[in-house]
């Protein structure tokens, strides 16, 4: 945990956020500001500034952050439809919080994008 770290914080309970899921080693809350009708965020409770430090032992947390975002893609009724999960790592990716995250996004037509 970083005490700067807003994210660290939402899942500290000591910032704002729309929780939607949390348990022992994972966070779902509502982007604060949604490009899509469904935007959640899957974080860690653990810090790690971003996809680039994970190592194998991080693979079956990996796949609980990737397994959450389906299941709550599944509670929010976007999953026949179709979603998107983004995993923005460093500058050229634009990541803006330093502490990893998986967007799930969906609820409507998405472009093709690799912008
Ligand atoms: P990224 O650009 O991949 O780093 O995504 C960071 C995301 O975090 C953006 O979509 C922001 O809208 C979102 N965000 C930033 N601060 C908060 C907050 N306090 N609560 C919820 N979402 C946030
Ligand atoms: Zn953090």
């Amino acid at each position: 945990m970083t005490d700067n770290c807003v994210f660290c914080r939402i899942i500290r309970g000591e910032a704002p956020a729309r929780i939607v899921f949390q348990d022992d080693e994972i966070t779902a809350f509502w982007d604060i500001a949604p490009k899509t009708p469904i935007h959640l965020l899957v974080v860690p409770n653990t810090h790690y500034d971003s996809l680039n430090q994970l190592q194998a032992a991080d693979s079956a947390l990996l796949g609980r952050l990737i397994l959450t975002a389906a299941r709550l893609a599944a509670e929010n009724g976007i999953a026949d439809d179709g979603y998107r999960l983004v995993i923005n790592t460093g500058p050229d990716a634009g990541q803006s919080v330093s502490h990893l995250h998986l967007h799930l996004i969906g609820g409507r037509h998405m472009p093709v994008f690799f912008g």
